[in-house]
């Protein structure tokens, strides 16, 4: 280990202005969390609001609830909460689907607004549904549209005058690269495309501006860093000025402009209201609404530094742990080329994961070598860092990983 104490670390602690905001969460005394980037943990808000919600709305007011306590608008009041996160206005967002079903309807949105050219472009290293998305949008649209990968680093150079839109992760699931919002978002605008970000790791982690880049399009999830619980709505930006040209495929009632009027014709409605499909699932969405309000508590320049800090941290104790033991950073060493995750790779590194969830470090494994931890500011100290490295340094020095029981793999890692 490197000369960094455990008594620094608490002096950190003592000095953080987000550390109140760890008493917003419900976690468990004896294990260290740092998977908030695959499933948040639960706000202690959330079985209040839901209680709440069963027992007199639900319960009591049945579908006066509807008009009564405003379920109608929980999509749109949602995304706005996530609007205020992410640079956009709060008209230009909604609360969703799965983010997989959004990327589906803006990217056939998208290509409909671009008839004379017929490609997608997006890279090897996308998240899987993203490209299993992509390739069912192109296989149901008959071999007209091409889905074309690059290489990070060849983005730029690979939109030419085919390129529909530009389909990206802001940041890289594994490795927790960042690709540059701004410079990319220009190109495929200067390139005549438009620009679609998946905004799964960034959304609650990252400091972004999605209005200052001029993004056409967005999506992410609920249940990572924004903590909305397990399959939680997702949410779908679409810029303003394209609010009324973009038509999705999945015209359901919810979209359209007047769903009450019962018109046997299709009229979608103004505005990101057209981007809904069906009935919004208003009990996740509640638990969702509940966990943004802790966002409204935190700055997110100062929620972005921290995840610097603490990913620093890490590295600086990982650099200890690593003598002689093999494991190897996978994320990139300056913190402002990194997400809110440090990544390390290892041969072994779903044996080493078991052994470190069997000891109270939850993170995750990405195959085929990942061990994946995630930084979540709102709620982690450093001292939990200074543990959980000094814990893995015990499981690599002991060689503790290597025992049948933790080779053993699950159906979800
Ligand atoms: C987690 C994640 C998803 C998840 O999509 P779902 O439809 O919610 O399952 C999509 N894209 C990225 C980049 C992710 O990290």
């Amino acid at each position: 280990m490197t000369e960094i104490t455990r008594d620094s670390c608490q002096d950190w602690d003592a000095g953080d202005p987000l550390a109140p905001l760890r008493e917003e969460f419900e976690l468990p005394e004896d294990i260290i969390y740092l998977d908030g980037n695959s499933l948040g943990p639960l706000p202690k808000g959330v079985a209040r609001r839901l209680e709440r919600l069963i027992s007199h709305e639900w319960g009591r007011d049945l579908i006066k609830s509807w008009n009564q306590h405003d379920w109608i608008s929980l999509p749109r009041r949602v995304g706005a909460k996530i609007a205020a996160l992410i640079g956009a206005h709060g008209d230009e967002v909604v609360a969703a689907d799965s983010t997989s079903i959004n990327l589906f309807k803006l990217v056939a949105g998208a290509l409909k607004m671009k008839p004379e050219r017929s490609v997608i472009l997006t890279e090897h290293d996308n998240f899987p549904t993203d490209i299993y998305i992509l390739e069912g949008l192109c296989d149901l649209l008959g071999g007209a549209i091409e889905l074309r990968f690059a290489a990070a680093d060849e983005i730029t150079a690979a939109i030419d005058n085919d390129v529909a839109v530009v389909v990206l992760t802001h940041v890289n699931y594994k490795t927790g690269a960042i690709h540059d919002m701004e410079g990319i978002t220009r190109a495929a605008h200067d390139g005549g495309a438009l620009m679609l970000w998946d905004l799964c790791h960034t959304a609650g982690a990252m400091a972004v501006d999605i209005g200052a880049a001029k993004v056409d399009l967005a999506v992410g999830c609920g249940y990572k860093f924004l903590n909305g619980g397990p399959g939680a709505p997702a949410y779908l930006y679409v810029a303003r000025s394209l609010q009324e040209e973009l038509r999705q495929p999945l015209t359901g009632w919810l979209g359209h402009a007047a769903p009450f009027a019962f018109d046997s014709q299709y009229r979608p409605a103004p505005g990101i209201d057209r981007n809904v499909c069906g009935t919004p699932t208003i009990l996740s969405l509640a638990a969702l609404d509940v966990s943004l309000d802790i966002f409204a508590r935190a700055d997110m320049a100062a929620v972005r530094q921290k995840s610097r800090q603490l990913g620093d941290l890490f590295v600086s104790l990982i650099d200890g742990v690593d003598a002689g033991h093999g494991l190897t950073l996978a994320c990139p060493r300056d913190s402002g080329e990194r997400g809110s995750q440090v990544s390390l790779r290892h041969p072994e590194g779903y044996a080493i994961m078991q052994a470190l969830i069997d000891q109270g470090v939850i993170g995750d494994f990405r195959a085929p070598d990942i061990l994946r931890f995630g930084l979540t500011p709102l709620y982690l100290r450093f001292v939990d860092i200074w543990d959980a490295a000094a814990i893995l340094d015990d499981i690599m020095t002991e060689r503790s990983w290597d025992r049948p029981e933790y080779h053993d793999r699950k159906a979800v890692t």
